[in-house]
């Protein structure tokens, strides 16, 4: 695929891109990314956090940035031990700091590799009552883990703040448990390519659906524009509209406006930087 950046394909209202990894590109990449992102009318990156140190830089991107807001969270399957005191009083620490705007990303994942169960439901559980403390919605990454997301979901009472199912990728049962939570649908590319997904997707009312690219460096792909990045969001927003039957302005009109709401007024519409 030639990928010119005169082919990247813009909505006229602008979206938001509610998960991506951009702390992870390599710094001399971030400009010209956002570049990119802005000339597909991405108004607003959310830069999700996976481990402490993720957490301080993309709280750094949120201040020097205006088109960036943070999420705090420690990943399921980078945690590297039991969440202690310490790393409780940072998480605290940095839920407060101006442009978090959200609990970021948090969850379990049960992959063979990944940490213990009990270490990681116990942090999960620790992250959702201090997204509650602080009123953040939550942003949750659940693989191979459904059952257990949604019954701590449940106990935690997380519908409380709500949130959104990151990178959803299963069938309608499993969104319709999700959008009973209170929570949203965040579709991400896998909408591109898998028919159980988007018929799931089909069904799902446009109320309740956020969009993301999980943007990181995947170094794995040789030829950098494959790479996945915050300018392919347009892409999710046209299959949704092909699948809604309605034009991608609708998409993106519903989706910004479903973020904005699950932020809860943390960000206006002015602040993505076009007329919505
Ligand atoms: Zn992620």
């Amino acid at each position: 695929m030639e990928a010119a950046e005169s082919e990247i394909l813009r909505s006229n209202r602008p979206l938001i891109d509610g998960h991506a990894h951009i702390d992870q590109f390599a710094p001399a990449d971030l400009d010209p990314l956002l570049a990119r992102a802005e000339a597909a009318n991405v108004g607003l990156i959310i830069a999700a956090g996976v481990t402490l140190e993720s957490c301080r830089r993309v709280c750094a991107l949120a201040d020097e940035r205006p088109r960036i807001r943070a999420g705090v969270g420690l990943h399921p399957a980078d945690l590297d031990g039991w969440l202690d005191g310490a790393a409780l009083a940072e998480l605290r620490r940095l839920a407060q700091r101006p442009g978090v705007v959200e609990w970021s990303e948090t969850g379990l994942d049960y992959m063979p590799n990944s940490p213990a169960y009990d270490l990681q439901q116990d942090a999960f559980r620790k992250q959702v009552r201090l997204a509650r403390e602080f009123g953040l919605p939550l942003v949750t990454h659940s693989r191979e883990a459904d059952e257990d997301m949604l019954r701590i979901l449940r106990e935690e009472r997380a519908g409380e703040v709500g949130g959104a199912w990151h990178y959803f990728q299963g069938g309608l049962p499993l969104a319709e448990r999700v959008l009973e939570l209170g929570f949203f649908i965040s579709l991400a590319k896998p909408l591109l390519r898998l028919p159980e997904l988007q018929r799931a997707a089909a069904q799902i009312p446009l109320d309740r659906i956020v969009i993301e690219t999980d943007s990181y460096p995947q170094p794995f792909k040789k030829n950098p524009v494959r790479r996945t990045e915050p300018w392919h969001l347009p892409q999710v927003a046209a299959k949704l509209a092909e699948l809604h039957n309605v034009d991608v302005e609708t998409v993106a009109a519903a989706t910004t406006a479903n973020y904005l709401r699950m932020l809860g007024g943390r960000v206006s519409v002015a602040e993505l930087g076009a007329p919505a």
